[in-house]
Formats: structure tokens, sequence, C-alpha cells
């Protein structure tokens, strides 16, 4: 195993402390900056005064993990949509099924309603009990410390992917559960993930609450529902009746 650090914690660093002492990356990594240096579509890039993609930078490197199947361990048919090869590794070592998404790409610009049609059609026609759709655009634009692109992220995340899932679910007449939630802060000002607890949203169509609150960090912690540990969740999304 060698030891790798991720981009997205030495963001504005230099980066010679940070390169892999395994001499085949680093020789990679110096070649890839040579081939990219006069690369055509960099070249367009830098005329178009976007930034070129200049070096590979491996990181994330591991070996596959022994992990209980979904199924065994839920009694439910699961599915992953996503475009984040981390959550569809987890998917493939749990049995769970990945959906294909053209045009999901992680960033802000994905195909968002292609994401929510693979939901519906898995948990409305193939037989899916549970549909976990990853959408990494907000936390990217945390990474970009862009307030107006993240904010822009979570906007279309209400408008394409919870409005319609909940508008046809609704439509659809069957029982659902929902579960709203991010997997960490990416604060704008840190630019990187933080370990602080995270506002989670839980709807069951069977219960209508008394009491109103809105989907933020101040009415979450103002609630008191705090889950000590977050892979708990799941299984009270899933197994609590
Ligand atoms: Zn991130």
């Amino acid at each position: 195993m060698v030891e790798l650090t991720p981009p997205h914690d030495v963001l504005d660093q230099v980066i010679a402390p940070h390169l892999p002492a395994d001499p085949v990356l680093r020789s990679m990594m110096e070649q890839s900056y040579r081939i990219l240096a006069d690369h055509p579509i960099n070249k367009s890039r830098r005329e178009r005064g976007l930034k070129p993609a200049n070096c590979c930078w491996f990181w994330g490197a591991g070996t596959k993990p022994a992990l209980p199947s979904f199924y065994e361990k839920t009694g439910k048919k699961g599915m992953m949509i996503s475009a984040v090869d981390l959550l569809k590794g987890i998917a493939v070592g749990s049995g769970m099924g990945v959906a294909m998404v053209e045009g999901a790409n992680g960033g802000l610009h994905t195909n968002y309603a292609g994401k929510t049609e693979a939901a519906l059609t898995a948990l409305l026609e193939d037989h899916y009990d549970f549909a976990y759709i990853h959408v990494e655009a907000p936390d990217e634009m945390g990474h970009q410390g862009s307030l107006e692109r993240k904010i822009t992220a979570i906007e279309y995340l209400d408008e394409r992917v919870i409005t319609p899932l909940v508008e046809r679910m609704d439509q659809s007449g069957q029982q659902y559960r929902l579960l709203i939630m991010p997997d960490h802060p990416t604060p704008i000002r840190l630019r990187t993930h933080t370990a602080e607890p995270v506002p989670f949203l839980f709807y069951d169509s069977n219960v209508i609450l008394a009491e109103r609150r809105e989907y933020n960090e101040y009415d979450a912690t103002e609630s008191g529902n705090f889950i000590a540990q977050g892979h708990q969740i799941i299984d009270i999304l899933l197994m609590r009746p």
C-alpha cells in the first residue's frame, strides 16, 4: 500500500511535500504533466480562458473491503445512483444494483433529472425497495469555494430531484420513506470536509407531523433529534416500524 494525499486537503499549498513517495506513481505524474502541457484540449481551454487539466493526481487507492450483503442485512433490494466511483464501489461490494445515468458527472451541471428518473424506475417499475441518489455537486462547489454555485447546486437538488421525486411517489399511491442528508459539511470558507453533525430530513408518507420545521442546520439543532452514530441512520430508515 502506498500513502496518497487527497488533493482537496492541500488546496493552495505547495504540492512537493504531498507527492507520492512511490517512484512509479511519481514518474507517471511527471510524464502526465509533460504530455498534458501542450495537449490540444488544454490549448483550447487556455484560449477560452479556462484552466488546463495539467497533471494526473493519484489518490484513494485501497483494497476491496469485505462488506456484508445489503440484501442479507436489510432484506431490501437496493439501487445506487451516483457518478462517483467510491459510491458505486460500495454498491458493488454490497451486492446492490448500480444505475447507469448518462450525463451524471459529479459536477454542478450533472443530469439531475436522469438520476431522479433512475430512482423512480427502480422503485416503481423494477421492484427495488431502496434507491440511493447521490449528488456530488453541493460538496464540489464547497471545494471550489463558491457560495453562489453551492446555492445553485442545492436549488437544483430541490427542484430537479426532491420535488419531482416526492410528486411522483405521492401520485403512485405507494407508502414510502425519504431520507435527505449530506454525508459531511464542506464549508465554503475551508474548502474541505469537516466532521460537524449534519442536518437530516426524515419523511414517512404515513406520518403527519403537527410541528413545522425547515430543513437547515438551525432548525435541525433546535429539534433535539440527534443521532450520534451516523451509520445507524440507515437502520432507522429501513428497519424501524
Ligand atoms: Zn468532497
